[in-house]
């Protein structure tokens, strides 16, 4: 890890209860104090099931692009932020995948995130088919720039999730190497609109990350955390990951 505060994000996705938030809770407010960031990030009808505290910190996994009004189902930014989250995951391969989430999207709700003074996750990642074709590093690029070129003052208040979407909840996880390969280029890119900003921005790795593969990949230097979707469901498991984030 690095002089990046490391991040461990829990993606519940459409799953978990109050039980456990509860067992969640009880769990990490166990754990010794320490400089990495816990985020949880469960359905947000369970954000107020998490009594505040200052050994981790709330989030959504999706924010509307609009302000207000007509939109049946969506949950704005302000929202979000006064229920308590103050980050949001954007662009997950599951909401680009199955909910039309494209790239124009992504950016307008990384807006209105910011916007909401949440700190947006802004997830990108490659097909299988895309990175046996070699073509891993251009689809990444392309996708940054969809976001980042018109608006690179968005840089300095964003997190990077770099997700391959054949390691999501397959149990397939990219080596360290080969994530290291990717966060290290995801960052010199970057440094075209901000170099500062590309410096310092966190990238955490998302894909299939469990108790024991996670020190590995924390150890690399451009790896700054993770988003861990299976595994943060069970709180224990979790914990572990949060521990080795600290140790790396
Ligand atoms: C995710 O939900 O972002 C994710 C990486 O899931 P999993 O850890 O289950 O692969």
């Amino acid at each position: 890890m690095t002089q990046r505060r490391p991040l461990i994000a829990a993606n519940w996705k459409m799953n978990g209860s109050c039980e456990l938030a509860v067992q969640c809770c009880e769990v990490l407010t166990q754990l010794p104090a320490s400089n990495t960031e816990i985020l949880i990030c469960p359905p947000v009808i369970f954000l107020n099931d998490f009594p505040k505290s200052d050994r981790y910190q709330l989030g959504a996994q999706n924010v509307s692009s609009e302000v207000s009004g007509a939109f049946t189902g969506e949950i704005s930014a302000d929202m979000l932020a006064t229920a308590g989250a103050s980050y949001v995951i954007i662009g997950h391969s599951e909401r680009r995948a199955l909910f039309g989430d494209t790239d124009a999207l992504v950016l307008a709700k990384t807006k209105r995130a910011i916007a909401a003074k949440m700190t947006p996750i802004v997830c990108f990642g490659e097909t299988l088919t895309e990175r046996q074709q070699e073509k891993t590093m251009q689809v990444l690029a392309q996708h940054l720039d969809a976001v980042y070129a018109a608006h690179p003052e968005l840089l300095q208040h964003s997190v990077i999730a770099y997700e391959p979407i054949w390691a999501i909840g397959t149990g397939e996880t990219a080596s360290p190497a080969q994530a290291q390969e990717v966060h290290a280029f995801i960052r010199t890119y970057l440094k075209k609109y901000d170099d500062a900003a590309a410096s310092k921005v966190r990238i955490i790795y998302g894909g299939s990350v469990n108790a024991e593969n996670c020190a590995a990949l924390f150890a690399q230097p451009d790896i700054d955390g993770g988003l861990v979707g299976g595994a943060s469901l069970k709180p224990a498991e979790f914990a572990a990951i949060c521990l080795s984030a600290q140790d790396s």
